[in-house]
This record gives C-alpha cells, sequence and structure tokens, in this order.
C-alpha cells in the first residue's frame, strides 16, 4: 500500500515535470530555432504552431479529471462489492474502472470521458513534440533522420559520443526526450484505443482483467453516449461541458 501511495504522488509530479519540460523546449529552442524571427515569411507558421500546441497543452493539462465520488447512491450493491470502491482514494466510485495513478484519481462513469481526452491530448502533444524535435535536431544538429533505423541507432550513439565529450549534455538531453515523447506517446494512444473499445462495449478495466464478460444489453452507440453524451463526437474534441450528463446512476456493474 505504501509502494502504491508514493506511485500515486511520483507519477503525477513526473507528469507536470515532463509537460513543464515540453513547454520549455517548445517555447526556448524548438520555435526560435525552426522559424527564427529574421524570416519574416515564417511569421504565420510560427503563430500556427503556437496556438496548435498552445491548444493541445491547455487540454491536456486543463481537463478536469477529478475523483468522482457517488456518496449519494451507495447502496448494498456497491458496499457488498468491494471493486467499487478504491483503498487509495478511499472513495466508492460509480462503475469503476482503474485508478489512475498519473492524474492520481480513480476513473469511473463520470470523469471517463475527460480521462479518454487526458489520453488523446497527451498522445497528441507527444507526437507533435517528436517531430519538431526531430525538426530541431536535424535544423541545429544536423542529423538526418531520413533513414529509418536512425531511432535505432540515435540514442546509443549519442550517449557514446556525449561520454566521450564529442556532444552536449543539452543534445543528449534532446535526444533522450524523442524517446519519452514516443514512448508516451505510443502508449497514451494504445490505450486510449482499447478505453474507447471497452466504453462501447460497455465493459470496465477491472472487469477485463477479472476476465468477466458483460451481456451487451445496448448498443455501442448508447454506451458512447452514456460517457460522452448525446454529441459525443463534440465531447471527444471539446473540454468544456458541452454534453448532458443525465442521471446514470441506474448503470450498476
Ligand atoms: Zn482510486
Amino acid at each position: 500500500m505504501l509502494k502504491l501511495r508514493l506511485l500515486n504522488a511520483v507519477a503525477p509530479a513526473y507528469f507536470f515535470i515532463a509537460t513543464a519540460v515540453t513547454f520549455i523546449l517548445h517555447f526556448c529552442f524548438f520555435i526560435p530555432t525552426i522559424f527564427p524571427n529574421s524570416d519574416t515569411s515564417l511569421k504565420s507558421s510560427t503563430t500556427l504552431h503556437t496556438i496548435v500546441f498552445l491548444f493541445l497543452i491547455a487540454n491536456e493539462t486543463g481537463v478536469p479529471v477529478c475523483s468522482p465520488h457517488c456518496s449519494d447512491k451507495v447502496d448494498a450493491h456497491y458496499l457488498l462489492n468491494n471493486r467499487h470502491f478504491c483503498k487509495l482514494c478511499k472513495k466508492v466510485i460509480l462503475k469503476r474502472d482503474h485508478h489512475c495513478f498519473f492524474t492520481g484519481n480513480c476513473i469511473g462513469n463520470k470523469n471517463m470521458r475527460y480521462f479518454l481526452m487526458f489520453c488523446i491530448y497527451t498522445s497528441c502533444i507527444c507526437m507533435y513534440c517528436l517531430v519538431l524535435g526531430v525538426a530541431f535536431l536535424t535544423v541545429e544538429y544536423e542529423i538526418s533522420f531520413e533513414n529509418p533505423l536512425t531511432f535505432l541507432t540515435l540514442l546509443p550513439l549519442s550517449t557514446g559520443y556525449f561520454f566521450m565529450g564529442t556532444i552536449s549534455g543539452l543534445q543528449l538531453f534532446l535526444v533522450l526526450m524523442l524517446y519519452v515523447w514516443l514512448g508516451i506517446g505510443l502508449v497514451c494512444a494504445g490505450f486510449c484505443c482499447q478505453q474507447v473499445l471497452l466504453v462501447a462495449r460497455g465493459q470496465t478495466w477491472c472487469q477485463m482483467q477479472r476476465g468477466q464478460l458483460v451481456e451487451n444489453r445496448s448498443p455501442w452507440r448508447s454506451n458512447l453516449k452514456d460517457v460522452f453524451g448525446t454529441r459525443w463526437i463534440l465531447g471527444l474534441v471539446l473540454p468544456l461541458q458541452t454534453v448532458e450528463t443525465g442521471d446514470r446512476s441506474h448503470i450498476l456493474v
């Protein structure tokens, strides 16, 4: 339990430090180098990239993934069935899916939509920064990424060159960040796809891990509407409360 509590404190800190580092790298290194101020023809591109980056990072960090407490609907079903109770949050969660250590909250029916948005935008911003990072390394250090195998050899070669004193610590750090963005981006995208599939099937992560199959009582559109509202495609894109939540307390899993 102590390990889980420690992880619950370290993972959000890691997430916010990685976000802050990404923010600094983008505005202090990537934009000034790839789109220099001296070139007026690139001003519109600089503005566009700044807007895209700020939109992605605002959606990633601004999504309210708070732990959904359903104290008003605690009944015998929830109290007897311990999979609805989280020992870390010390809360009973309606249709509990899993505990997310990066947000430090439980994910249940009420905040699943925000959690999926958090995954989507984290994945998008990681892939976006990966592309800008590659462009920066190409412009600043003349590293060619034309060969697809470059990604396999870049980290070991950069580490070797760093200890030989050939490249700077900043260059090695940027190379490391490329792998961090690639890893987080792919993991978030994969996890998000899996969660959307589970939501569409009306199943939770807890049930899948226990090998429990739910009776498909409603079609996938209806399951998606339960989480994202009637305008569920809009609910996937906008972080605002644009969709009605409705009373889904009747959903027992
Ligand atoms: Zn929890």
